[in-house]
């Protein structure tokens, strides 16, 4: 591809923007002098791949400073030559506008770059919390840079710095876990996203982004509204006083700011109310200035730019125009407008902000301010001398070494739960029997965000399920997922059970909040519950019954239902959390390769009607208490 050095006013002698040698301030200010309002706006404006992908050309008419792939948004073939192609074609359109301004592509890598189908999927946030590593955390943070800066998106939408307090709630594995000290010591994966400060061009590191600010993980859920979305769990609204959320929800940004540096923040779909009842007026957290602009870019000192979350601001109250200056009031930098189905989209909201300024409801330094956010983080990506995608890493992406930290992260976010008369590791020159819904799935390892949305069962990306990693490690394996073949004679019983992956919304007991079913947007499907199915009851129970010993392993996004007469027929519970791509983590613990380590990062309860539950509750009398987890010898 073409030089980085697009734009109509480069003549002869290099503009100070474009000198590297010059401190990124008066690049800054040098290329926001030269910006007409149009121009600003533009690069405060983020659509989506789709909405452009037929006509990249709109890149340039419209002047966008940035795009995303939203969740299964991805080019096909899904392959990491197709994903910079696609990225360097956008970039290539973004530097024909008269001042040759770099779009910064934006993706959710939010457990490896779960969208690409080779890349190396790590185990999702709760089971990162489980490893206590913030080392490994880190490393993991740096190979899902490399991996998705490889194949083009500088930017990353995460980490969720959540603090998730109510299990039911639909994103509590993109949570590290309940305790905010957890959260923070788990913030190291933003040094392997940006590496250190001034590393973020070196093209292996992308632009982090804390989410969901501030309190995603507190909503309170209203059993009385069930399924009439009034108080979900899910954008719902924390019914708190201020300390509380204080010490639960803002905490864990002052580190994400103040020592990690963290380069983005994505404000939450929910709302805060200072009365803990729950009767004052709640506010929406893309609409509050106090907490956005007065906190996070003033107390804390938040330097870098807050990007809406999808469609977010079109939940704001009033018509659109109010909406688009109530948020860039607040603090919001640039904004998520995908059109995605709506009348709505970067065009329009570029037409409405400009119209904004011109009648003076929205201050030029305000614009500014934003304009300066979005162009320092392009400036510090190199994206000005490097635009396009730097192909010598494309080989990099699932390489065995990736693979190997993966693993290495599996091992150590094994929860052994329960282990009667020593009955892990098991022996491997003993058979074993195999059975339960999630032995065999990798779509069900690899949970929700991944190559879609939602994630599904059926999705195959590659790695190892379970499964693969039994028969590694023990040579008489019988496999049968309901338990209907017959339990060879001193056979050992391992059965996988667990949850179906989802994204967002769901999670809670009293009906589906959103009617998705996935990969198939539209269709309802049945609540996700914290229970157990039928059938992967009725496989405990067999294999339990039949087996010489009953290890029971289980993937889900959090913890699920243990009725105490199943729970007396395990000998060994081990939570896996949701591994990813290399199962055969889960394997090594089982047979005694690496030890037992993990502990809880969220309190495990003995019924759905406990929740929430968390450390610290009075009368706190759980299944298994955060921090749980017994240790074996590797
Ligand atoms: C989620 C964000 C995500 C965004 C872009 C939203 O639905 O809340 O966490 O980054 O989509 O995919």
């Amino acid at each position: 591809p073409a030089g980085g050095s697009g734009g109509h006013e480069h003549h002869g002698h290099a503009l100070p923007y474009r000198d590297a040698t010059l401190p990124t301030a008066t690049r800054v200010a040098d290329l926001l002098g030269r910006m007409t309002l149009q121009e600003k706006v533009g690069q405060m404006t983020q659509a989506e791949r789709g909405d452009v992908a037929a006509d990249p050309s709109l890149v340039t008419t419209w002047g966008l400073g940035s795009l995303l792939s939203g969740g299964g948004s991805v080019p096909d073939p899904n392959t990491p030559a197709a994903w910079a192609d696609m990225v360097d074609t956008f970039q290539r359109a973004a530097l024909q506008t008269r001042l040759g301004i770099p779009i910064l592509y934006g993706v959710d890598s939010v457990h490896g770059h779960g969208n690409l189908l080779s890349a190396t999927v790590f185990p999702h946030n709760i089971g990162l919390g489980a490893t206590r590593d913030p080392r490994l955390v880190r490393k993991v943070g740096a190979i899902t840079a490399e991996e998705t800066r490889a194949s083009g998106p500088q930017w990353t939408f995460a980490p969720c710095v959540c603090v998730a307090r109510d299990d039911r709630w639909g994103r509590t594995y993109e949570s590290f876990g309940e305790d905010p000290n957890l959260v923070e010591s788990m913030e190291t994966i933003i040094d392997g996203l940006q590496g250190k400060p001034g590393q973020l061009d070196q093209s292996r590191h992308v632009l982090a982004t804390a989410k969901h600010f501030a309190g995603d993980g507190l909503t309170s859920y209203d059993a009385t509204k069930a399924g009439t979305g009034a108080y979900p769990i899910d954008q719902g609204v924390d019914q708190v006083d201020r300390a509380t959320f204080d010490r639960l929800a803002l905490a864990p940004y002052w580190p994400a700011v103040q020592q990690h540096h963290v380069g983005s923040v994505m404000p939450s779909f929910s709302s805060v109310d200072w009365t803990e009842d729950g009767l004052g007026n709640p506010i929406k957290m893309h609409a509050n200035r106090e907490l956005i602009t007065g906190v996070l870019k003033g107390a804390m000192g938040f330097d870098g730019l807050v990007v809406s979350d999808w469609q977010a601001i079109r939940q704001l109250p009033g018509d659109y125009r109010t909406q688009v200056a109530t948020s860039v009031d607040a603090g919001v930098d640039l904004f998520m407008e995908p059109y995605s189905g709506s009348s709505v989209g970067a065009p329009d909201f570029i037409a409405t902000l400009v119209g904004l300024v011109q009648d003076h409801t929205v201050p030029m330094n305000r614009i500014d301010d934003a304009v300066s956010r979005i162009l320092t983080a392009k400036f510090e990506l190199g994206l000005f001398e490097h635009p396009f995608t730097d192909r010598s890493h494309l080989d990099d992406i699932g390489s065995p070494e990736h693979r190997a930290v993966a693993r290495r992260a599996v091992q150590e976010s094994q929860v052994l739960l329960k282990n009667d008369s020593g009955t892990l590791p098991l022996d491997a020159d003993h058979p074993v029997y195999v059975a339960g819904s999630n032995a065999d799935n990798i779509g069900n390892q690899a949970g929700g965000w991944t190559l879609t949305w939602q994630g599904g069962s059926t999705n195959v990306i590659p790695g190892q399920t379970i499964l693969d990693g039994i028969r590694h490690a023990d040579a008489q394996v019988t496999y049968s997922e309901d338990a209907g073949a017959p339990v060879p004679a001193g056979a050992d019983g391992i059965v996988v059970v667990g949850e179906t992956p989802y994204a967002e919304g769901f999670g809670d007991v009293g009906g589906p909040q959103w009617a998705y079913d996935p990969g198939d947007h539209g269709v309802p499907r049945p609540a996700k519950t914290m229970e157990l199915s039928d059938a992967d009851k009725a496989a405990v129970a067999k294999v339990c019954a039949e087996a010489a010993s009953c290890t029971v392993v289980v993937v889900s996004g959090r913890p699920v239902v243990i009725d105490p007469s199943l729970l007396g027929q395990i000998d060994a519970l081990v939570a896996a959390w949701l591994p990813g791509s290399e199962g055969e983590g889960v394997a090594d613990v089982v047979f005694g390769t690496a030890g037992f380590t993990g502990r809880l990062p969220v309190t495990w309860p003995r019924s759905v009607s406990q929740e929430p539950i968390n450390v610290g509750d009075a009368d706190y009398d759980p299944l298994y208490p955060f921090g749980w987890g017994l240790r074996t010898e590797g």
